[in-house]
């Protein structure tokens, strides 16, 4: 049987592909990657799967076989052609060639949902590096009824949005990724498992979302304001962060607010718990 190397290059030599690095073009070759990946996205016949930047096709091939439907974007013309050509026989999938940060994702799983067939939607994605921080926010914020997102994403980023909050690695997303979901590391997956070799290495995490978030609070935007402000001088503490940020009027207004939540005037901005920067929010 034909590796996924053979393959990738074999569709590469075909269709004349040059990996676009400004598309963020890294092609699964791991086999154990992809299994991994499949594996820990548990998927069943009762889900629709949307892929984001199906590429060559490479996770799409085991993702028609588990799923009752998938929906692939991919912003690449040139991908579009080979995706077509490669799973023409298959009827569970539904190509889009758009930019995923402009498709209405709200819409298309309500269609879907319409039809009856599927009860879960769940995101699986080797995604493009250059816009991964966006992706993720967008399949957050919007709301939408997914279950889970397993992506591969830098190592990097991937330890910062599965750091749980007031603990180490910890930035403004950890608290927005925490809020709407639990996470999963799953496996670190070294750069010769993509060709070409991405200059950084990768992970693969995935985020359950909670059926409710992780606090309840008044008025989310809010919270996420004074969040961003605190960490925007990440080496300050938080008391002068918010205060230089306007979050407290003063200075004072800090001190009396802190004091009155228990907390600590020299605290640093990542060392707060989610629920307290619930409580500085709901005492401004
Ligand atoms: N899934 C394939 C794999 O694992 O080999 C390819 C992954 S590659 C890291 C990322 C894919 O995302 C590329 O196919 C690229 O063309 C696509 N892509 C880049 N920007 C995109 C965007 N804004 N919307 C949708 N797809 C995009």
């Amino acid at each position: 049987m034909e590796t996924i190397l053979q393959e990738t290059k074999n569709i590469m030599k075909k269709y004349n592909i040059k990996a676009n690095k400004n598309l963020g073009q890294n092609f699964l070759i791991n086999e154990e990657v992809v299994k991994q990946i499949i594996k820990s996205s548990q998927i069943s016949k009762e889900d629709l799967v949307i892929e984001i930047g199906p590429g060559l096709g490479t996770l799409t091939k085991y993702l028609l076989d588990q799923a009752e439907k998938v929906i692939c974007i991919e912003l690449d013309m040139k991908m579009i052609k080979i995706l077509e050509d490669r799973f023409s026989l298959y009827k569970n999938i539904e190509i889009i060639n758009k930019d995923v940060l402009k498709v209405d994702l709200k819409n298309i799983i309500k269609t879907e949902q319409e039809k009856g067939k599927i009860k879960n939607v769940k995101i699986v994605a080797n995604l493009p590096y250059y816009i991964t921080t966006p992706i993720i926010m967008k399949l957050l914020e919007e709301e939408l009824e997914l279950e889970s997102i397993t992506v591969m994403i830098q190592k990097e980023v991937a330890d910062r949005l599965i750091a749980t909050p007031s603990q180490k690695n910890t930035g403004a997303i950890t608290y927005s990724v925490y809020y709407y979901a639990s996470s999963e590391d799953i496996l670190e997956v070294p750069n010769s498992s993509f060709i070409p070799e991405p200059e950084v290495t990768s992970k693969v995490i995935k985020l359950n979302i909670r059926k409710k978030p992780a606090v309840n609070v008044q008025n989310k935007e809010k919270m996420f304001q004074v969040i961003k402000c605190a960490f925007m001088q990440k080496r300050k503490t938080l008391l002068n962060s918010l205060a230089n940020n306007k979050i407290f009027k003063s200075k004072q207004q800090g001190i009396e607010i802190l004091k009155k939540l228990e907390i600590s005037e020299n605290i640093r901005p990542e060392e707060l718990t989610i629920e307290q920067y619930k409580k500085i929010s709901e005492n401004l």
